[in-house]
């Protein structure tokens, strides 16, 4: 199946799934054990440590090599403000994942999710929620969902999942 392009893809937030859609999707794409072993060991050799951009340049090479796209070349991370606001997104074209200025490990497995599974939406929320969710429940339990994002309570505008976009 061919990948869309950027063109191709409704511009704002309906294309995104609802709560229900990525809920009733997560156990299609529940994650192998091997990734779910990668994050937690990221996870502890990070602890007490600062969420930043390089750790989660470090997160998305060490899963690459567990996810189901591991035959294709890792993405590139880097960060940038190619989309002119810092936000998170992929470029299938370059096969490159841009973090937002806000380090986020959520975000970020959202954005690997879509080079492995390309442009749609709702295997890349998904994915990233369903890894996260394995790996941090007692903080995914804490997590409020608003739209398909889950936010800190009190943070309603940063979200932990990505509203990115695709620069054509
Ligand atoms: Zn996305």
């Amino acid at each position: 199946m061919p990948t869309p392009t950027p063109n191709q893809v409704p511009q704002g937030f309906n294309r995104y799934p609802t709560r229900e859609q990525i809920e009733l999707a997560m156990p299609l794409y529940e994650p192998s054990q091997d990734l779910q072993q990668a994050l937690d060991v990221w996870r502890r050799e990070g602890r007490g440590t600062p969420l930043t951009h390089e750790r989660l340049q470090d997160l998305v090479r060490r899963l690459w090599i567990f996810t189901t796209a591991r035959e294709k070349p890792a993405p590139q991370v880097v960060v940038s403000s190619v989309t002119g606001n810092n936000e998170y997104c992929y470029m299938p074209a370059t096969n490159t994942i841009n973090l937002g200025m806000k380090p986020s490990i959520i975000s970020t497995l959202h954005e690997m999710a879509h080079a492995v599974y390309g442009i749609e939406e709702l295997p890349a929320c998904a994915f990233s929620i369903a890894l996260f969710k394995a790996v941090y429940p007692r903080s995914f339990a804490k997590l409020e969902w608003k739209g398909h994002m889950l936010v800190k309570p009190g943070m309603s505008s940063t979200p932990i999942t990505s509203m990115e976009a695709y620069p054509t």
